[in-house]
């Protein structure tokens, strides 16, 4: 993905004139075969339509996004319907995305019909063995959804999703509306399904804690821009940016002796449709210095692929 941006006309209301909402302002990532990258932030920032813009589901304002070496923004609609096959989403509400009026068996004979994958004979074969996979027997073939837990509609999603052999998955807020318990299986699921499929997610969540131990490599957003991006492990042992920094800050210890050093913002996330001048984050920042105010920092190559989009790291006359 390369200095993808997806801009559009924000109507907030009848008196005030129409504003430019930056949703995605200028992104650029790589993600590879297998890997888990993860997109964070606080809702807003841009990481959901990211995710749906790398899909299509979203018409890109400028930049491109290449799929195996193909520029698939260029693609026309036919053959885009082709790659979807390759490319899949889950969604956060599970019961949102699963249509009520359909049965288990429907709802995962449907992709296989779409697509046209195996012969008609072989695809009840095929929907009990994804069935199995996510963990559900093969007597809840026939019930719809509202008969299941929160949990179980998940995986029936997932199944959905990988019963296509996709090789990416965007997965937004995956297990955001499941309870505490049930997250955990969820996430081993993704994982198992990762090792066994060799799929790359991009998974989107704002909560950096749920992320820290699924992800290869973690981007941490605001207002539409990624202002961080390092291993996971890296981003957690040496965090750059201000932002970052706080929102490490705000995960909670898991010992209560541990030291409990958060780091307090001011303020809420400023609106998309009139984002601060200079750095986004400079109203909030605990770090601001001068330059901040008027001039947008640029992306900063550390070592081991660590970005960062902060003048603290940039040699300005200002700064020395
Ligand atoms: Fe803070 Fe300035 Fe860095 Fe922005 S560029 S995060 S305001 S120090
Ligand atoms: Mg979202």
């Amino acid at each position: 993905v390369r200095g993808l941006k997806k801009y559009y006309e924000s109507n907030q209301g009848w008196a005030k004139p129409k504003g430019i909402v930056k949703a995605v302002d200028d992104i650029s990532f790589a993600l590879y075969r297998g890997e888990t990258l993860s997109l964070v932030g606080e809702s807003g920032c841009g990481k959901s339509t990211t995710g749906k813009t790398i899909l299509r589901l979203y018409g890109h304002t400028a930049g491109s996004i290449h799929f195996e070496g193909q520029d698939i923004g260029q693609l026309a609609y036919e053959e885009m319907r082709q790659l979807r096959r390759e490319m899949q989403m889950v969604f956060q509400d599970p019961f949102a995305s699963l249509n009520p009026k359909k049965t288990v068996r429907q709802i995962l004979l449907e992709p296989l019909r779409v697509h046209g994958i195996g012969q008609a004979s072989e695809r009840l074969g095929m929907v009990k063995r994804f069935l199995e996979i996510v963990g559900l027997a093969e007597y809840h073939l026939d019930k719809y959804p509202h008969e299941f837990s929160g949990g179980q509609r998940q995986r029936i999603a997932i199944a959905r999703a990988v019963i296509l052999k996709p090789k990416l998955i965007v997965a937004d807020e995956p297990v955001s509306a499941l309870d505490i318990s049930v997250q955990s299986q969820v996430i081993n699921l993704l994982l198992q399904l990762q090792k066994e499929l060799n799929l790359a997610y991009l998974f989107i969540s704002h909560d950096l804690g749920v992320v820290k131990h699924i992800s290869d490599r973690i981007a941490v957003m605001y207002l539409g821009r990624i202002v961080e991006l390092a291993e996971a492990e890296e981003l957690f042992a040496a965090p750059k940016h201000p932002y970052t920094q706080s929102l490490i800050s705000a995960i909670p210890k898991r010992h209560p002796d541990e030291k409990n050093d958060r780091i307090i913002l001011k303020g809420d996330v400023p609106s998309p449709s009139n984002p601060p001048t200079g750095c986004a984050f400079h109203p909030r920042c605990p770090m601001v210095m001068a330059i901040c105010e008027h001039t947008s920092p640029p992306v900063m190559q550390l070592e081991n692929g660590h970005t960062v989009r902060c003048h603290l790291y940039v040699d300005h006359p200002k700064n020395v």
